[in-house]
């Protein structure tokens, strides 16, 4: 099957986000199947520059408000995926993140820079592409910078692949003012309930679950969770209209990336028959980061954007109950302003027992997931998450509360679990400080167990996260679809 699979970013050319991480990995995935994916990216300054063997592959004329674009050809360094990369200097070639600039101001014209993404998914969709030897059957298209391509290919009126829309977080819905259906070249009749307006806005998300063949999630407890009012920011009625045709399926994680035995980023690996060694890992860690040199001393590890969605806000406020109980803290995270400061100051009242890093480290984020005793993501909704299954997978066992992926990837420790040898971290319900400390409290009490620990630890290092079982799944949506 071909599938042509468009993402605003895919890892290790270009990363903000799990995102990135399921970019990277599906479409090796799937290619490990005997499936012939390409990923189609915009070509930012580090894709192009990052891409393995880069040709010249075709030109693409009279783009509404952006001209002539080129695509280059060229392959993932890592895996060998195909990527089509679109270049075009005057959309991508800046500095910043793909989606703002360096002091974090969204760019203004994002609706042109990925409108014209989902356009030109769109044309590589018809079977009339410009690439005359490679018609996609299938066009998976992400999130709301990618979310137009279904609406173009309906409105093209010309035949085209099967569509699926993967939807990676709803709280994000790219959504402009009105003046942007006309300058994108949209049809102005499907500025309606039914298209793609949403609110007096031009919605590129609502596209996608409108136009959609099929849509999919990446947990099917987020899958059910977004068609409610408390997780469905305004879409849960569509989406709930949709239900057949939506899919939640756990993400899987790059087991060759992220594995303990032969991590590059660590000082010291380990696997299942050497988790002592740990201790040494994070020894290291505490050094590093002028933490005090305890091995008793639980650390509690946190790699995370500081928003709202995160709770990180619920950690800060039973911070204070933690460190008097002994407990260390290692966050690596920005985001929010206020929740940085407020780390930060906890940071500075207790040198010895809280480091915080603000900014983006991916060696030193590899370090805390590896030399952390335990990984605590409290998040008030988690489309999937990554970092509990690298938590899990490093024998760092998290502590999350029950949505999303944290749910379907995630066991709770209690009696019947511990028997059964599947308990694999801690879970609370209410997203509140107390339940939050409760849970804690119970995992604290659990880590000076050592042996029950070290099974809570084993269970998780057990779990299978391979991309396999998750690719196949996604194979089967498509099958049903051509
Ligand atoms: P989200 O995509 O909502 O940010 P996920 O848990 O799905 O959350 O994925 C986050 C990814 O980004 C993980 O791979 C995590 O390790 C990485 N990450 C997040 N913040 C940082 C940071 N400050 N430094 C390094 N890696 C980070």
């Amino acid at each position: 099957m071909r599938i042509l699979y468009v993402t605003s970013e895919a890892f290790p050319l270009i990363k903000t986000g799990g995102l990135a991480d399921v970019s990277g990995s599906l479409p090796a995935a799937l290619r490990h199947l005997g499936e012939d994916v390409r990923i189609l990216i915009p070509g930012y300054p580090q894709v192009l520059a990052n891409l393995r063997d880069p040709q010249p592959l075709v030109e693409l004329k009279w783009l509404p408000a952006v001209g002539n674009v080129h695509l280059i050809r060229g392959e993932m360094p890592d895996t060998g995926v195909p990527v089509i990369a679109i270049d075009h200097r005057e959309l991508y070639d800046r500095g910043g993140n793909p989606y703002s600039d360096a002091l974090g101001q969204e760019w203004s014209d994002n609706a042109l820079r990925f409108g014209i993404l989902s356009r030109i998914a769109a044309i590589l969709s018809a079977q009339a592409s410009p690439l005359v030897d490679w018609i996609p059957d299938i066009v998976h298209f992400n999130d709301w910078q990618g979310g137009l391509t279904a609406a173009y290919m309906r409105y093209s009126g010309a035949p085209h692949a099967k569509s699926v829309l993967g939807i990676h977080n709803l709280a994000f819905q790219g959504n402009f003012p009105p003046e942007w259906v006309e300058k994108l070249g949209l049809p102005r009749q499907a500025f309606a309930p039914e298209g793609f307006e949403f609110y007096g806005h031009l919605s590129f998300l609502k596209a996608g679950i409108y136009y959609a063949d099929a849509i999919t999630t990446v947990s099917p407890t987020y899958a059910r969770e977004i068609q409610t009012a408390e997780y469905g920011f305004g879409l849960q009625g569509l989406l709930a209209h949709r239900a057949r045709d939506l899919h939640g399926i756990l993400n899987g994680i790059d087991t060759q990336e992220w594995n303990p035995a032969q991590d590059p980023h660590l000082p010291q690996n380990y696997d299942r028959k050497s988790l002592d060694k740990k201790a040494g890992v994070k020894q290291l860690l505490q050094q590093r980061l002028t933490l005090h040199e305890n091995a008793d001393a639980p650390l509690l590890g946190v790699v995370s954007r500081l928003t709202h969605q995160k709770g990180l806000d619920l950690l800060l406020h039973v911070a204070p109950a933690l460190l008097e109980q002994g407990c260390q803290l290692a966050l690596l995270g920005s985001g929010d302003p206020a929740l940085e400061q407020g780390f930060m100051l906890l940071a500075q009242q207790h040198p010895q027992q809280v480091s915080v890093s603000v900014g983006y480290n991916e060696n030193l984020s590899h370090h805390i997931m590896a030399g952390a005793d335990m990984f605590v993501m409290p998040s008030r909704f988690e489309p999937c998450g990554l970092n509990q299954m690298y938590g899990l997978r490093y024998g760092t066992p998290p502590i999350v509360r029950r949505t999303g992926g944290l749910a379907d990837s995630v066991t709770d420790t209690n009696e019947f679990t511990l028997r059964h040898k599947t308990a694999t971290g801690f879970v609370f319900d209410l997203a509140t400080p107390e339940d939050l400390l409760a849970t804690l409290r119970r995992a604290l009490t659990s880590f000076g167990d050592k042996e029950q620990w070290k099974t809570i630890q084993l269970n998780g290092m057990k779990t299978d996260l391979d991309w396999n079982r998750s690719a196949q799944a996604y194979l089967e949506i498509y099958r049903s679809l051509v």
